[in-house]
C-alpha cells in the first residue's frame, strides 16, 4: 500500500491544527498530498476535556476571519471580563489582589469555551479543507525502521474477554505514512513509546490529574457571565500542589474543576471526592447552590514545563501539543500552544524534505511563535511548588530568576511515602455517577485495556499502602476484592492517572479497540 504522506494520531486541537495548516499549504500548492487523522474517540472532541481559558490569537492566524465565516461559533467563545483568584481556608474566602497574581495568570481578553465544541468545529474546518479523519480507531504502536518512524500498527477488533478472536475479528493494520504526527495528547501510547527511545527530556515529565464538572445552573445566578474565578488552598493539603476553576459558560452553565499535582504522598487521596469536598466551602457552596451537575470528566495534564519537553522530532515523527508537553502551568493554559505547534509542525513539514534534519525545523518554528519562550520563562514554576504552597507561591513569582534547573520526582515515587489524609467526605455524587456523567462505554466483552503487570506486588501494596488505585481512580475502576485487585475497564474515562500514579508502576495502559470511552459534549 502506498504512504500516507502525513498522518496524524489525534484529533485534537494540536493534531487538527496540523492538518488544517498542512492542507492550506498543499492547497495553495496544488499539491495532492495526503493528509490523515486517526482518532480513537467515536467523535472528533469526545476525548477532550479542559477548563478552557483560550488566547484566540491562534485561531486568527490558522482560520483567518473565523468570526465572520461562522458567527454562531464565534459567538460561543466568551471573553473574560472577570478575573479572580482566591486563596481558601476551610471556612473563608480571600481574594488575592491582582497585583500580587503572577502576569500569566491573568485572563481578561481571553476566551471562555469548551474544548470538546472547539474540536468538533475544527474537525469540521480540517473536513472542508480536504482532511481525511479517520474516527474510531485506535493506534497500538509506532513502526521503526532503525530510529526512523516509519507509521503505526492499529489496533485488533473483535477480541474476546480471553483475546480470542471473535468471528468479526479484525487484525490492526499498519498505516505507513512519509511523516507521523503524534498528537495523542499527554502520555498517549505512542507518544510514550516516542520518548521512551527518542528520550531528550532533562527532567522527568510530571502530571496533574483535573477533574472536571459542567453544572446547569438557574437563569440569573450569582456567578454571572463571562466570569473566571480561580482558587488555591482549600481543601488541598499546603503540600499538594493544585487549585481549582470556575468558568462561566454563556448565562446557564458554569464550568468547574479542580486539579492536583499527581505528585501528593497520600495513599487515599481521592480527587473525585476533593472535588465534593471543594463544593461544601462557602464561597463555592453559594455558586453552585441549586445547580444541577450534567457533565463529569476528568484527564491529566502534563505540567513539568521546559526541562521536561522531550526531543521534539526523530526521522519521520514530530511530536505536537500535550504530547510534546507544552502546556505553561504558570499560564494555566495550553490549548493555543497545541495549535501554534502543531502550525509550526506543519510548516516544518511541507518547507522541508521528509527527514531528521529537515524536520528540526519545527524547534525554530515553535521558538519564532513564542512558544518556547514561553516555556523558558516558566521553566522552575511547578518545581518550586514541590516545597509547599506557602513557599512556593511567593516563589512562583521570581522562578524565572532562579539561575539554576530546578529538578522532579516521578509522581509515583511520591506515593511510597504512605501518609493518609483520613477524609470524612459525604459525596453529593459518587464515582460510578461521576462515569455515567461522562458518557464512557465500552464492550463488556473485550478484554480489559488495563493490565496489572503483577499480581503479587498488589499483594504487597495491599499490605503496605492499602492499594491507592483503589481509591485514586476517578470513576472506581480499580476495586480490592478478598485475593486481589478486580477491574471494572468499562468505567474508565481513559485519564491515565493509574499507570501514572500507581507506586509500583504495575499497570499498564493500553488502548481500547476504537470509537469507546468518555462522550465529551461540551467538555
Ligand atoms: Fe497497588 Fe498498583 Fe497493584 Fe493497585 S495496581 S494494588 S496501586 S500495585
Ligand atoms: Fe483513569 Fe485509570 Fe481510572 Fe481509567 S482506570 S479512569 S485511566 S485512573
Amino acid at each position: 500500500m502506498k504512504p500516507i504522506d502525513v498522518l496524524i494520531i489525534g484529533a485534537g486541537p494540536a493534531g487538527l491544527a496540523t492538518a488544517i495548516r498542512l492542507k492550506q499549504k498543499f492547497n495553495k500548492a496544488k499539491s495532492t498530498a495526503s493528509v490523515v487523522v486517526i482518532e480513537k474517540a467515536a467523535k472528533p472532541g469526545y476525548h477532550n476535556l479542559s477548563g478552557a481559558v483560550i488566547e484566540t490569537a491562534c485561531l486568527d492566524e490558522l482560520l483567518p476571519g473565523w468570526r465572520a465565516a461562522d458567527p454562531a461559533f464565534a459567538a460561543e467563545l466568551m471573553p473574560v471580563k472577570r478575573d479572580e483568584m482566591y486563596f481558601l481556608t476551610a471556612k473563608a474566602a480571600f481574594q488575592i489582589p491582582e497585583l500580587l497574581v503572577p502576569g500569566g495568570m491573568h485572563h481578561k481578553n481571553d476566551s471562555l469555551i469548551s474544548v470538546s465544541r472547539l474540536v468538533d468545529w475544527l474537525a469540521k474546518a480540517a473536513r472542508k479543507e480536504g482532511v481525511e479523519i479517520q474516527s474510531g480507531f485506535s493506534a497500538a504502536s509506532l513502526i521503526w525502521d532503525k530510529d526512523a518512524v516509519k507509521g503505526v500498527r492499529l489496533v485488533d477488533c473483535g477480541l474476546d474477554a480471553r483475546r480470542q478472536p471473535k468471528p468479526n475479528f479484525l487484525k490492526g493494520e499498519d498505516v505507513l505514512a512519509k511523516v507521523t504526527v503524534l498528537a495523542d495528547g499527554p502520555r498517549g501510547v505512542l507518544s510514550r513509546e516516542y520518548v521512551a527511545r527518542v528520550k531528550g527530556n532533562i527532567n522527568p515529565q510530571v502530571y496533574s490529574i483535573g477533574i472536571k464538572q459542567v453544572f446547569k445552573v438557574p437563569v440569573g445566578h450569582d456567578f454571572g457571565t463571562n466570569r473566571v474565578l480561580h482558587t488555591l488552598g482549600f481543601p488541598n493539603r499546603p503540600d499538594v500542589f493544585g487549585g481549582s476553576f470556575f468558568y462561566s459558560m454563556g448565562t446557564e452553565y458554569i464550568a468547574a474543576g479542580l486539579i492536583l499535582g499527581l505528585d501528593w504522598k497520600y495513599t487515599d487521596l481521592n480527587p473525585q471526592q476533593e472535588f465534593e469536598l471543594l463544593k461544601t466551602h462557602p464561597l463555592i457552596a453559594r455558586f453552585l447552590k441549586d445547580a444541577v451537575p450534567v457533565a463529569a470528566g476528568a484527564r491529566t495534564i502534563p505540567e513539568g514545563g521546559f526541562y521536561s519537553i522531550p526531543k521534539l522530532w526523530t526521522e519521520g515523527a514530530l511530536l505536537v501539543g500535550d504530547a510534546a508537553g507544552l502546556v505553561n502551568m504558570e499560564k494555566i493554559k495550553g490549548i493555543h500552544y497545541a495549535i501554534f505547534s502543531g502550525m509550526a509542525a506543519a510548516d516544518a513539514i511541507v518547507d522541508g524534505s521528509i527527514s531528521a534534519t529537515a524536520l528540526g525545523a519545527y524547534k525554530d518554528n515553535l521558538e519564532a511563535r513564542g512558544v518556547l519562550k514561553d516555556m523558558r520563562h516558566a521553566r522552575n514554576f511547578r518545581q518550586v511548588f514541590q516545597w509547599g504552597v506557602f513557599m512556593g507561591a511567593p516563589l512562583s513569582q521570581i522562578q524565572s530568576l532562579i539561575p539554576v534547573r530546578l529538578g522532579l520526582h516521578q509522581d509515583h515515587s511520591q506515593t511510597l511515602k504512605g501518609a493518609a489524609l483520613k477524609r470524612d467526605i459525604k459525596p453529593a455524587i459518587d464515582r460510578a455517577t461521576f462515569a455515567a456523567l461522562s458518557g464512557t462505554t465500552h464492550r463488556e466483552d473485550e478484554p480489559s485495556h488495563l493490565i496489572i503487570n503483577d499480581t503479587s506486588v498488589c499483594q504487597r501494596c495491599r499490605q503496605e499502602l492499602s492499594s491507592p488505585c483503589a481509591v485514586f481512580c476517578p470513576t472506581e475502576v480499580y476495586r480490592w476484592k478478598e485475593d486481589g485487585v478486580n477491574i471494572s475497564a468499562s468505567n474508565c474515562v481513559h485519564c491515565g492517572t493509574c499507570a501514572i500514579k500507581c507506586p509500583f508502576q504495575n499497570i499498564t495502559w493500553t488502548p481500547p479497540e476504537g470509537g469507546q470511552g468518555p462522550r465529551y459534549k461540551n467538555m
